[in-house]
């Protein structure tokens, strides 16, 4: 028999993106045990329900102090409360990653907390969907998606090498880079068009209620994509916006100075200049057609 990459990993957080973690390391067996813990009895006891481990805890420190790998998967504002927990209970050698949508603030939160004989490895599953807790979770959500790990200076190498592994045998591709470069481009591809689906949603609730029973009726035309964005959780998009401020600004900035200039060219009538647009946006979908990530 292979022998698993770790021997216990604990999952901190089970919600979406923790449970289909610890799906994805039962069915591939990339552990021999799974050590479970959530904030409330309500998540961990639908965990126990749903077999998704081995150990459960309501404490996140109950569960660390013997394991291998420690991933973190709670919202982002909730990471240095997790961070300051657990540090004391770490085994030597053991691993901390986690997979927060956005980087340079959970290595702001994790850097000065950990003990020098733990590594850090942070990462984020480019992978998801507007659900929530244990129930939504399923075992092929990060197949053939991307995992971009930020590994900072004083990361040992051997360590983000076992965590890459780790992302590969859940069937995930792994690219390494910077957390700045992380957050601008998460930013554009994720952050931006996430706050432009509330935002149309949310204009369409302040409409006068006659119209709003229409647009659902007709939502088949566009709205309801955005619709199932705009369904995904508060919290975390909350901590997504605050956590990842300053990108998601200079984007937003940028869109609001591109959408005055649709607007112009709409008002000025100008048939070429609006074609000339649509022509060179279709070009990207079949770019993310051609990579297999539509
Ligand atoms: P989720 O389904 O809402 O689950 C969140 C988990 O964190 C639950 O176990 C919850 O515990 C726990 N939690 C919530 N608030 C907490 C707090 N203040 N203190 C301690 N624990 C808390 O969330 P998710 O979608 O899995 O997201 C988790 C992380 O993954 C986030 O950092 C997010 O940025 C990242 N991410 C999400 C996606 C996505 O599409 N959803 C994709 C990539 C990365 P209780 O239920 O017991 O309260």
């Amino acid at each position: 028999m292979i022998k698993p990459l770790f021997s216990k990993i604990a999952i901190i957080g089970i919600g979406l993106i923790g449970s289909s973690l610890a799906r994805t390391i039962r069915h591939n067996k990339l552990a021999d045990k799974i050590l479970i813990s959530s904030r409330s009895t309500e998540t961990l006891n639908r965990s126990i329900e749903l077999e998704l481990g081995d150990f459960y805890s309501v404490k996140p420190q109950e569960i660390v102090n013997d394991a291998d790998l420690i991933i973190v998967c709670v919202p982002l504002g909730a990471v240095a409360s997790i961070a300051k927990n657990i540090k004391a209970h770490l085994k030597t050698g053991a691993i901390v990653t986690d997979v927060g949508s956005s980087k340079k603030s959970v290595i702001a939160d994790f850097k000065h907390q950990l003990p020098k004989k733990v590594h850090f490895v942070p990462g984020h599953p480019i992978a998801g969907t507007e659900k929530s807790g244990p129930d939504a979770g399923f075992h092929s959500l990060f197949q053939d998606r991307w995992t971009i790990l930020t590994p900072i200076k004083e990361t040992n190498k051997s360590a983000v090498i076992k965590v890459q592994k780790f992302w590969e045998s859940c069937g995930s591709n792994v690219e390494i880079m910077d957390a700045q470069h992380h957050d601008n481009i998460l930013a554009i591809t994720s952050h931006l068009p996430q706050l432009i689906a509330y935002c149309i949603v949310d204009t369409a609730t302040k409409l006068e209620e006659g119209l709003k029973s229409e647009i659902i009726k007709y939502s088949a035309a566009g709205f309801r994509d955005f619709t199932r964005l705009a369904a995904s959780d508060p919290v975390m998009w909350r901590d997504i916006c605050l956590n990842n401020r300053e990108s998601i600004l200079e984007v937003l900035s940028q869109f609001s100075d591109d959408l005055m200039t649709l607007h112009g060219t709409i008002e000025k009538r100008d048939a070429l200049k609006l074609e000339e647009i649509f022509s060179r946006t279709r070009k990207i979908r079949k770019s993310i057609i051609d990579a297999n990530q539509a």
